[in-house]
C-alpha cells in the first residue's frame, strides 16, 4: 500500500496539464501549449559548449561536494556581489537539483508538524505540495490590493505564530514585483516575530517595462538573519532542463540543508553546474535579448487577452512570464462546467490551447498562460480563446 504520506499529494496541475497537451500533440493533435513555466529559447550556445568541454574532460565519474562546485559556488557569491552588493561566503551558498529542490529541502529543514507557512495567493503550486510533505500548515492570504501582493497589515491580522512567509517577486502566476519598501516592510515585521522570509526570486532577471527588481540581499545580510534566498539559472538562461538552482541563507541553515541533501541527489549533475559556470560567468547578453523579447510578447499578448471576452487581467504584470487572467463567473454556468479547473479541460479539448486553472495555485476563478512562445503562437492563441469564450458570453 501506498504511504498516506504519497497519496495526499497532489500531481502538479501545471505539468500534468502540459503533459496531456504534449500526448495529444504526439496524437497529432495541433494543440497550443502555454502550460508550463519553460522558456522557448534554447540554452545559449556558450552554456552548452562549456558542458561538451566537461563531458569531453571528464568531469564526470566523481561526486562534486552535495553543496556544489566551489566554482561555483564562488560564481554565484561573485555575481550576487556584483548585482547586489553582497558579501557572501561559500558556507553561505548550496546549489540545488533545480531551485524546486532548494525549496523542498527548505521546508524539511525549517518545518516542524504544525508550524504555520504564510504566503500570498496565488501561489506557485509546488509549495502547497512540499509544505505538506514537511507537515507543516500553509496559511494562503488573498491580499487585498489589486496586485495580490502580500502586505504587512495581512500578517498583522494573523492570530497564530508564524514560521516562516514565503514571498516570490516576480511572482509566479501574476508578474507582480515587490518594491523595495514593500520587501523591507515584510523583512521587518519578519526579524520583530522571529520568522523566517523564503525570497523566491527565480524570476528576478525577467523585469520589463522599467520595473525595478529587489533582492533581498540588498536589504539584509544572510548570516545573522531569518531570510532566505532562492535563485537559479532555469528562467533568466533559458536552462530549465539542466536543474541548476541554489540557496543561500545562514550557514546554519546551509548546513543542515546539506546533511538532508546528502542524503537526497548528493550533488547536483556535475555537468549541468559546468555549464551553470560558464552561464553566471559568461557573456551575459543573451539574458537581455531574451528579457527583450517576453517584454515584448507580455506588451501584445496583455493588450491582446484584455480583448478576448470573459476574461481580464486587471493588473499588467512587471515580471515572470505569465499572464493570470480571472474568468467572468458567468462563463462557467453558461458553458457547462463547475469550475474553472474543468473549463480549462475543456478549453484544452476543444480549443487546444493548454492553460491551467486558478485552482492548482490556490486561486479559482483564473486561468494562467504562460507567455514564453513565439508571438506569433500567442496570436494564434488569443484567437482560439476569443473563439471559445465569445459562445459563453
Ligand atoms: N519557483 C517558482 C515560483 C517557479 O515558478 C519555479 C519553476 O517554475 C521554480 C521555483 C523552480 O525552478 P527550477 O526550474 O529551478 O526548479
Amino acid at each position: 500500500m501506498i504511504s498516506e504520506r504519497a497519496q495526499s499529494v497532489e500531481a502538479a496541475a501545471t505539468l500534468a496539464m502540459s503533459r496531456l497537451a504534449k500526448e495529444m500533440q504526439a496524437q497529432g493533435i495541433d494543440v497550443i501549449n502555454l502550460g508550463v513555466g519553460e522558456s522557448d529559447f534554447q540554452t545559449p550556445e556558450h552554456i552548452a559548449q562549456a558542458a561538451i568541454a566537461a563531458i569531453q574532460a571528464h568531469q564526470t565519474s566523481f561526486y562534486t561536494p552535495t553543496s556544489g562546485l566551489n566554482a561555483l559556488k564562488q560564481a554565484i557569491v561573485d555575481l550576487m556581489a556584483q548585482r547586489y552588493h553582497a558579501t557572501l561566503g561559500l558556507n553561505n551558498v548550496t546549489v540545488t537539483t533545480g531551485a524546486k529542490l532548494s525549496l523542498y529541502a527548505l521546508m524539511q529543514v525549517l518545518l516542524n508538524p504544525g508550524d504555520v507557512v504564510v504566503a500570498a495567493a496565488p501561489l506557485w503550486v509546488s509549495y502547497v505540495e512540499q509544505i505538506k510533505l514537511a507537515e507543516g500548515q500553509l496559511k494562503t492570504i488573498v491580499p487585498s490590493n489589486a496586485a495580490l501582493k502580500l502586505t504587512v497589515a495581512d500578517l498583522a491580522a494573523l492570530t497564530t505564530p508564524v514560521k516562516v512567509i514565503i514571498v516570490n517577486s516576480p511572482t509566479n502566476p501574476t508578474g507582480q514585483v515587490y518594491t523595495r519598501d514593500e520587501l523591507q516592510a515584510i523583512l521587518d515585521w519578519a526579524a520583530a516575530h522571529e520568522t523566517y522570509v523564503i525570497l523566491d526570486e527565480i524570476y528576478g532577471q525577467l523585469v520589463y517595462n522599467g520595473a525595478t527588481f529587489t533582492s533581498g540581499l540588498q536589504l539584509q545580510t544572510l548570516e545573522d538573519s531569518r531570510m532566505i534566498i532562492v535563485d537559479g539559472v532555469s528562467k533568466a538562461y533559458a536552462m530549465t532542463g539542466w536543474r541548476i538552482g541554489w540557496t543561500l541563507a545562514s550557514s546554519e541553515i546551509i548546513t543542515a540543508m546539506n546533511k538532508l541533501l546528502d542524503h537526497m541527489t548528493s550533488n547536483p549533475t556535475a555537468v549541468a553546474q559546468y555549464a551553470a559556470i560558464a552561464a553566471l560567468t559568461g557573456d551575459q547578453s543573451s539574458v537581455e535579448v531574451m528579457r527583450q523579447a517576453f517584454e515584448q510578447r507580455l506588451n501584445a499578448t496583455f493588450e491582446a487577452l484584455n480583448t478576448v471576452p470573459g476574461l481580464e487581467v486587471a493588473v499588467k504584470p512587471e515580471g515572470a512570464f505569465y499572464l493570470f487572467p480571472k474568468v467572468a463567473p458567468q462563463v462557467l454556468a453558461a458553458a457547462g462546467v463547475a469550475n474553472t479547473s474543468e473549463l480549462s479541460m475543456k478549453l484544452l479539448k476543444e480549443a487546444r490551447v493548454a492553460m491551467p486553472s486558478g485552482e492548482g495555485f490556490g486561486m479559482p476563478g483564473y486561468l494562467r498562460m504562460g507567455y514564453a512562445k513565439d508571438q506569433a503562437v500567442l496570436d494564434e492563441a488569443v484567437r482560439r480563446l476569443t473563439a471559445f469564450f465569445q459562445q459563453y458570453i
